[in-house]
């Protein structure tokens, strides 16, 4: 077993150094000088004094295979405990080494990378990764990793070059591309549309089924004022992604033009897509809403709300238009049957990947940095009668 997935296995510091030693007293054939040096390190270690053992470090004549690897073995160790300068200065002081080789050279130097990446130091990371990449351009957990930094930073013109390396060497990963594309497509619709129609036409080539890019595309043509261009991906993009209906209705109405037009384009998906359409219901809702036929839209969201009592923005949406409404006898009434269902999970977001919670859709997880990931809670939407449960896993799908 690797000294790593030792460390891993137990998490304490004493056992890590524990194992060091054996390791030592185990090895045949190690001079006097190396076990010496490799012993001092982790006495510091058992003292639980890790940053004198970061300092033998430096001092240490030679370092040979063993000894790396339990250093290596070390810096996981901290990594775990969250003690990511410790982690940051051993790194760096395996680095400082006259004499190592190409290979731990490059492993190190990754190592600090990903430690100035969990420490948050942005512009570290990146000139740590740049360095590396400069050494070794085709580093494939390098690449990952920086494109993951350059997310973060929100740089997507450098994360679009790596994704574009990416992809070349491994032939897949397509998708991810077509979203960095349409965020940078974004983030040029302020200051140059066109240049934004360019960039999300592209991603819309590469990856067709991607709902984010079928937005940014129709993003930029309704600030081009091609309204009528902008229709089909926009109502190509909500029905990828039923979810983006309730927030891109302001989108869908400028491309659709009339209030009537959009209003029979919800109707159309949920009559077609049955119970797939809490999504599109929702949607429809907040047009009504927002067209002042507030009786239909209080109509739409109390069918929602008792098919799925766990559908949180309907219930919202609901609680909200009652207040402005002051129908204080249908909001006490909604407001006890919430008291009722309190502490029962909201029908919110979850990412299938790191199961972290999320509020809202995002097409990349902010915990795992991984991309399409987020889907609807599965089952946390109970609902009344087994007809409903139905619709509530087609929602989430
Ligand atoms: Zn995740």
């Amino acid at each position: 077993m690797e000294p790593t997935a030792l460390v891993a296995l137990f998490g304490g510091t004493a056992l890590a150094a524990l194992l060091a030693l054996f390791l030592v007293l185990s090895r045949k054939g190690r001079s006097e000088d190396e076990a010496r040096a490799y012993l001092a390190g982790f006495t510091y270690v058992l003292s639980d004094d890790p940053d004198a053992a970061i300092a033998e470090l430096s001092k240490a004549a030679q370092l040979n295979r063993q000894t790396l690897e339990t250093y290596f073995a070390l810096g996981a160790l901290f990594i775990r405990k969250g003690e990511l300068e410790r982690a940051i200065r051993l790194h760096q002081n395996i680095l400082l080494r006259p004499g190592l080789s190409l290979d731990v050279r490059r492993r190190a130097q990754l190592a600090l990378a990903l430690d100035y990446k969990r420490a948050g130091l942005w512009d570290k990371a990146a000139e740590a990764f740049e360095k590396l990449l400069s050494e070794e351009p085709e580093h494939l957990e390098a690449l990952l990793r920086y494109r993951q930094v350059l997310e973060q930073t929100r740089s997507f013109e450098r994360a679009i070059a790596l994704q574009t390396r990416l992809v070349s060497l491994l032939g897949k990963g397509d998708g991810v591309l077509a979203h960095l594309l349409a965020e940078l497509s974004r983030s040029r619709l302020p200051g140059d549309p066109k240049d934004a129609e360019r960039l999300a036409r592209r991603a819309v080539g590469l990856d067709s089924s991607c709902a984010d890019a079928q937005l940014a595309l129709g993003e930029a043509l309704v600030a081009l004022g091609r309204a009528f261009e902008a229709a089909a991906p926009i109502c190509r993009a909500v029905e990828l992604e039923p979810e983006l209906a309730p927030t891109s209705l302001r989108l869908l109405s400028s491309a659709l033009e009339s209030a009537g037009a959009v209003e029979r384009f919800l109707e159309g998906q949920i009559g077609s897509r049955g119970e797939e359409g809490p999504a599109f219901e929702l949607a429809l809702a907040l047009h009504l809403k927002a067209q002042g036929q507030v009786t239909r839209a209080l109509e739409r969201l109390r069918s929602l709300v008792d098919r799925l009592p766990r559908f949180s923005e309907a219930r919202r949406e609901l609680g909200a238009l009652l207040l402005s409404e002051d129908r204080s006898e249908e909001l006490k009434a909604d407001y006890e049957e919430i008291l009722g269902a309190l502490g029962e999970p909201a029908m919110g977001f979850y990412c299938t990947s790191c199961d972290q919670r999320l509020p809202n859709l995002v097409f990349r997880c902010p915990a795992c940095e991984e991309w399409r990931t987020v889907r609807r809670e599965l089952g946390a939407a109970r609902s009344r009668e087994p007809a409903e449960s139905r619709a509530d896993r087609n929602l989430t799908r």
